[in-house]
Order: structure tokens, then sequence, then C-alpha cells
């Protein structure tokens, strides 16, 4: 999982929202707006094209908006734009299987039991194996957090960790050819936690920097 830095609120979403009043409009409504497409490319641009909870890499036809705290349970959050993010497979009535990430997690929320994408140390809840595994943390006050966010949001399934391995492998591959020092393999793991010139992370940065950081510094 990848800390995703918000940024303020958009201009376009600002108006919008002072427009609708006191009231809430429906995701529908907004769906008719422009405001809606502009936001799109807005949480794109801001997570690196990557989704929120896999890693995997998204773009504008298959990807859907995410919201961390569910509207279906809080519809004040409905357009709060620091609870926006946006998660793998498109906006599906019937999310494709194997179904994982924000459609996995319907309306499920727990404040306390749901890793937060949105806080800077998320990436300690987690680890990963060569094998391409998401697993807890041992760290006691995080565990159990890692476990119930692993699980409800089905990020441990063979898709996932077929997807990751092969991320992985093809980072590994590089690496079995030279004998990287550790200022090289630094310098690699600083260019994973950057955006490329193309303003993208590379798909599961988290887990190859995990994997480089435990296995080869
Ligand atoms: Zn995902």
């Amino acid at each position: 999982m990848k800390y995703i830095q918000k940024s303020a609120e958009p201009n376009s979403l600002s108006t919008w929202k002072i427009k609708q009043g006191a009231k809430i409009p429906t995701w529908k409504s907004f769906g008719r707006t422009v405001v809606k497409g502009q936001l799109l490319e807005i949480l794109l641009k801001e997570q690196g094209y990557i989704c929120c909870y896999c890693g995997v890499a998204i773009d504008k036809g298959n990807c859907h908006y995410e919201h961390f705290k569910p509207q279906g349970i809080d519809e004040t959050v409905r357009f709060d734009y620091f609870n926006l993010i946006v998660s793998c497979e498109g906006e599906d009535d019937k999310p494709r299987v194997p179904v994982h990430c924000g459609y996995q997690k319907d309306n499920w929320y727990d404040k306390k039991l749901l890793v937060s994408t949105l806080i800077a140390n998320c990436g300690e809840f987690f680890k990963y194996s060569a094998a391409g595994e998401i697993l807890p943390t041992e760290e006691t006050s995080k565990k159990v957090a890692a476990e119930t966010t692993i699980e409800k949001l089905a990020l441990n399934i063979p898709k996932l960790q077929r997807m990751r391995k092969a991320a992985i492998d093809a980072e590994l591959e590089l690496l079995v050819d030279e004998d990287f020092n550790e200022e090289e393999i630094r310098n690699i793991i600083k260019d994973y936690l950057e955006l490329n010139d193309d303003g993208k992370y590379q798909p599961f940065c988290a887990t190859i920097v995990y994997i480089l950081e435990n296995y080869y510094l």
C-alpha cells in the first residue's frame, strides 16, 4: 500500500459543491457533470496512476472512484475530496471476478481496522514475500488492522500474488547480472518511490521497495 498525499480540493469541485447548496446530490447526478471527469484525472495524477489499495496500474478506463469511508454508510462524505481516491477495476455494475480492492470492500468500514492509504505510515502495516504474498506486519499495534484489511479487501488472492511476483521478478532479474552495491540499491529504491517522467508510479512499487529494502540492503 502506498501513501496518497492529498493536495488541496480542486476549485472545480469546490465551486460545484457550493452551487448545490445544503443538499447532498446523488452520485448519479454528479455523473452528468464535467466536474466528475475532471476529478478523475486529478485523483489519478495525485496517486500516480496506481490503485489506492493493491498498487496495480490504473487509468481512466479501468478504475473507479473509491470512497475511503463508504458513501453508503455516510452520505456526508460523498463529495469530501479527502475521502475520494481511485481503485482498480472499472465502473462496472458487476465487478469482474476475482473481486478485490474497492469493490470487495464495498460498504465495509472500520476506522480502527481498515488501514488507510491516506496516512503516511500505511506501508508499515504490511510485509511482502518474494512469492508475491502480502502479509501483516508482526508489530502488535498494527497486526490486527493489517490482517483485517488484507482479508476485507482480498489483497492476498492468487491473482494479485501472481501480479506482484511478476513485478518483483522483473526487478530482480535486472539485479542478477550486475553486482550492485548498497548505494546503487538505494538509488533504485529512490526511483521506485518517485513518479516517472509520465507522472506515474511503477505498479506494485511499494512491494518492490519492501523486497529491496529487506532482502538487498
Ligand atoms: Zn486494486
